[in-house]
């Protein structure tokens, strides 16, 4: 490592955040990546007993294995409230779709499905590699991770040369590589073209896939593959004051998350990290925020003290921790006129509202809400400041703050500034970062509650 200037406690701090990133690219890779870390730190899996939790108590619930709940037990009693920190663990990509190998002009091809909002064009001409799961009929499960050691092949969507390209580059940007057509390049002829029959291609994939990892091309409907980035994540820049990282939304809050829950001991109030699946596609499905697991994590808890769920959650304080807008002196005519945007460096964003047009879909949090967060961060001395998530007109997003209000709790986004967000590489300030972890634990240390 070069030694050009001080390792500062922040560059250490992203050290283990950018090793976190290259573990954790998939959801399921992330809620390993995550528990490894819980368990060094004590957490162990939440016991079927019943019994309450004591003060100080460590417990996870892994949901599914894509999402995940990390509690510590505080001394005040849970009708009080706890203090909930939510990220997100999915990052935008291409699933392979269920029947994706096909062969077509002495080619092989593997079709992809794009997840989450992305701009299609950001994603050719960059080395893909594939992760994902493989579930066969006899419940044998298969993990594949191809494209990330420097030994392995990766994937590739090729675009159209330049030079031939006069009529696709005065297109519109969104159809200048179509959605269906981004397509991983997977394999060509590799014997004497004179001996070559159509199909010899697909063919020999088939038997590669076969032989080194015992799957029939049927096993593929049964799997959750993706193609992501192959490359790792990096510092950023001449002075090394970021990092550029594929997945930073949400991992740049996830990380966070967990290492300020590892540093609360004695809170006040509970704490609880949710990581959760499917943010990206409107948080449905059984690991997304809105499947009950959550709520049902609170009646056990309740249960346990003789305490209603509906008397925890409305007392609770969440922060909804996810990526915000960062300003850009580009792209200034879709971001605040006023250029009251939170700037890369600044700290972390206080964020009330997402949603689009006249606040819809926004859980808008509160104006006593956003005291209560006001005063835990100036008490902690966080470098903190406001975003407006682009132009009044122009946005259009949502995190998952408004899932977390329809439980009542008082909740509020406070998060990461990110730019090229959604794209295949995404760039967050370090100091940032650590500005993240530093806010959520002085949450998770709170002694006032929005209540009162
Ligand atoms: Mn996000
Ligand atoms: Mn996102």
């Amino acid at each position: 490592m070069s030694t050009d200037r001080k390792t500062t406690t922040i560059d250490e701090y992203c050290s283990g955040y950018m090793e976190f990133l290259d573990a954790a690219k998939t959801e399921r890779e992330a809620v390993k990546a995550s528990l490894a870390l819980a368990k060094k730190q004590g957490f162990v899996p939440l016991e079927n007993t019943g019994a309450p939790l004591k003060p100080g108590e460590r417990i996870y619930v892994n949901h599914r294995g894509k999402a995940l709940i990390l509690f510590v037990r505080g001394r005040r009693p849970l009708s009080e409230g706890i203090s909930v920190a939510a990220s997100h663990l999915d990052s935008p990509r291409l699933d392979l779709k269920m029947q994706p190998l096909y062969e077509s002009g002495g080619l092989a091809f593997l079709d992809t499905h794009y997840y989450g909002m992305i701009k299609p064009y950001q994603w050719t001409g960059i080395p893909l590699a594939l992760h994902g799961t493989l579930v066969c009929k006899d419940g044998r499960t298969v993990e594949l991770r191809i494209g990330e050691d420097p030994a392995d092949p990766v994937f590739l969507i090729a675009d159209l040369l330049p030079h031939l390209s006069k009529k696709q580059m005065e297109g519109y940007a969104r159809d200048l590589v179509g959605a269906d057509d981004l397509d991983l390049l997977a394999g060509t002829l590799r014997q004497d073209p004179e001996h070559f029959a159509e199909g010899d291609i697909k063919r020999n994939l088939l038997r590669i896939l076969r032989e080194k990892y015992g799957l029939e091309e049927a096993d593929l409907v049964s799997a959750e593959l993706s193609a992501l980035p192959a490359f790792r994540a990096r510092e950023l820049g001449l002075d090394r004051s970021m990092i550029a990282a594929y997945g930073q939304d949400d991992k740049v809050c996830a990380y966070p998350a967990l290492t300020s829950l590892f540093s609360a001991e004695q809170c006040e109030y509970s704490s609880c990290v949710i990581l959760a699946d499917k943010e990206e596609t409107g948080s449905m499905g059984a690991t997304g925020m809105r499947s009950p697991y959550f709520s049902n994590f609170i009646e056990d808890l309740g249960e346990r003290e003789g305490i209603p769920a509906r008397k925890i959650l409305p007392p609770s304080f969440c922060i909804s921790a996810d990526v915000n807008t960062a300003w850009h002196p580009l792209y200034g005519d879709v971001l605040d006129p006023q250029g009251k945007e939170a700037r890369l460096g600044n700290g972390v964003i206080l964020f009330r509202y997402w949603g689009r047009e006249g606040k819809e879909n926004t859980n808008e949090a509160s104006a006593e809400t956003t005291a209560a967060l006001r005063k835990i961060l100036d008490d902690a001395e966080i470098l903190w400041q406001t975003g407006e998530g682009g132009r009044v007109g122009c946005e259009e997003s949502g995190t998952l703050a408004h899932y977390l209000a329809e439980f009542g709790m008082h909740s509020i986004d406070l998060g990461v500034p990110i730019l090229s967000m959604h794209s295949p590489c995404e760039a967050a300030a370090k100091s940032d970062v650590y500005m993240m972890h530093r806010s959520l634990t002085a949450f998770f240390k709170r002694t006032i509650s929005p209540e009162r």
